[in-house]
């Protein structure tokens, strides 16, 4: 079994997928195999919620400075967001002097047929959504998915973040066919924050 949490950058990283309902072009995870920055992030099977609470108590309990809780990893978390929701529950009963937030590719709604961010109100404090285009055909051009109009779908499920998450950040990668004054435009209407992250090629251990 591969790391289920990783330290990086003062916040602790909960790796409980390896699923993705899209394949991005870019995705680091299948450029650096798995690998982030000395961890190994393939996972044999999903992590049971027990086996996450051991990970973190192994963390939570030690001397080490987290800022955040933050589920991200390399899949997408909220295919399983029933087991973000009992983790983050659980965090909050047991060390509520954490922050939580949820990285997300912004299409498991789409996939699952489940309104997430409604299911997560009041257990999460932020959720950060990839939006990687600045329309439909750019984001198709990026993007492998089996779901429909995925760009849509996106926009609608950052609209259901606002309502429900207390903090919403939208971000887009700087790639070569993102236009990000477009993207920042476009959060700028939605009224959420935005930034930009990086276009990562080759491994960097570090
Ligand atoms: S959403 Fe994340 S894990 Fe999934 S393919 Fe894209 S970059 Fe990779």
């Amino acid at each position: 079994m591969g790391n289920i949490a990783y330290l990086y950058k003062d916040n602790l990283y909960l790796n409980i997928t390896n699923k993705c309902c899209v394949r991005c072009s870019y995705c680091i995870k299948y450029r650096w195999n798995k690998l982030f920055r000395g961890y190994n992030l393939g996972l044999n099977g999903e992590p049971t919620v027990e086996e996450v609470k051991k990970e973190l108590k192994r963390f939570l309990n030690s001397n080490v400075k987290i800022k955040e809780i933050v589920f991200c990893g390399y899949g997408e978390p909220l295919l399983r967001y029933n087991v973000v929701k009992e983790i983050s529950l659980w965090v909050k009963n047991k060390f509520p002097q954490y922050k939580i937030r949820v990285n997300t590719n912004g299409l498991a709604s789409a996939y699952t047929k489940v309104n997430i961010c409604k299911e997560l109100s009041g257990i999460i404090d932020s959720i950060c959504i990839s939006l990687n285009a600045h329309n439909e055909e750019v984001y198709l051009r990026l993007h492998k998915t089996s779901i429909k109009h995925p760009f849509r779908a996106i926009i609608n499920f950052i609209k259901q973040a606002i309502k429900y998450i207390p903090v919403v950040t939208v971000t887009a990668i700087k790639h070569p066919l993102v236009d990000i004054a477009k993207v920042k435009k476009i959060t700028e209407k939605l009224g959420v924050r935005f930034r930009t992250r990086r276009y990562l090629t080759s491994y960097e251990s570090r």
